[in-house]
């Protein structure tokens, strides 16, 4: 493996002699985790002033007050770069030994890199790690709905999730847990790095793990949800999870994601109807 970062690639080794020890002889890889592994890893640039850098656009000056930036504004193909080396590290992340080992794929985020809006999900579950695409199982195709709803597409908008593996259920068929703490604090940095990276204008946090990943503590969506927070100096609009709406019909809940996602669509200066605004409003 010949441009493997030392940093991974020890913590390969190790992971594997682990498993060695254990008396493991095979592991489950796929195909897209070997190229990621196989792809070079970027060299990081520190960043150059920016006459001397055409590729890499300086904030401008009004949004570099508002929004705190440790790295540069990219643009154009230096995004697309950026997001195609961000991706094959990740898809080579073995940061959670227990995880490399049951996971299918890595999911790493899907969408428009150059979109306004990012909607961020808590992990994968099993129809996302079969797929390696982030939200297509049935909670993916409310969140497809919600979307539409709001006059979008989901490929106009971007989607991420605080994990980017399943998290594993040893000894259980089917169904899903919560990410640990340790696990999201693990990961959160692959999701800081594309935000960073897409610079999305509002971020919208589908339910509390979510929040709890992004924030590194949660009040509890119920208390969250409906009022503008900040990540990394970008508006956070927490709503409830679709999986959630999935559980409990209510048209009271639906209205109430409705509502949330109605401001996020007044942050980004997004035409609404008069129809929109009374969808799911009794009456
Ligand atoms: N739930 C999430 O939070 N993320 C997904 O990708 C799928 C379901």
């Amino acid at each position: 493996m010949p441009f493997v970062s030392d940093d991974l690639l020890g913590a390969t080794i190790q992971y594997l002699e682990e498993l060695k020890a254990r008396g493991v002889r095979t592991v489950r890889v796929s195909p897209e985790t070997l190229a990621g592994l196989a792809a070079p890893v970027p060299r990081v640039q520190a960043p150059q002033p920016a006459p001397f850098a055409p590729s890499l656009v300086a904030a401008p000056p009004q949004a570099a007050q508002s929004v705190r930036r440790d790295t540069p504004v990219l643009t154009g193909d230096a995004r697309l770069q950026a997001i195609a080396d961000l991706r094959a590290r990740v898809m080579g992340c073995v940061k959670c030994a227990h995880l490399v080992n049951s996971r299918t794929n890595v999911v790493f985020g899907v969408g428009n890199i150059n979109s306004e809006l990012m909607f961020v999900g808590e992990a994968p579950g099993a129809d996302e790690d079969r797929q390696g695409e982030p939200f297509v199982g049935a909670a993916g195709q409310l969140l497809t709905k919600m979307i539409q709803a709001m006059g979008l597409t989901r490929d106009s908008v971007y989607i991420a999730n605080i994990l980017k593996c399943r998290p594993d259920t040893p000894g259980q068929a089917y169904g899903n847990r919560k990410p640990t703490p340790e696990e999201m604090q693990t990961c959160i940095s692959w999701l800081h790095e594309q935000i960073d990276i897409i610079r999305p204008k509002v971020l919208v946090g589908l339910g509390g793990t979510a929040i709890e990943g992004l924030q590194g503590k949660t009040a509890g969506i119920m208390r969250l949800r409906g009022q503008w927070h900040t990540y990394r100096d970008i508006p956070l609009m927490p709503t409830y999870h679709p999986a959630f709406l999935l559980r409990n019909q209510a048209v009271s809940e639906k209205r109430k994601v409705w509502e949330d996602l109605l401001q996020v669509m007044e942050k980004l200066n997004l035409p609404i109807t008069e129809k929109q605004r009374a969808y799911f409003l009794k009456g």
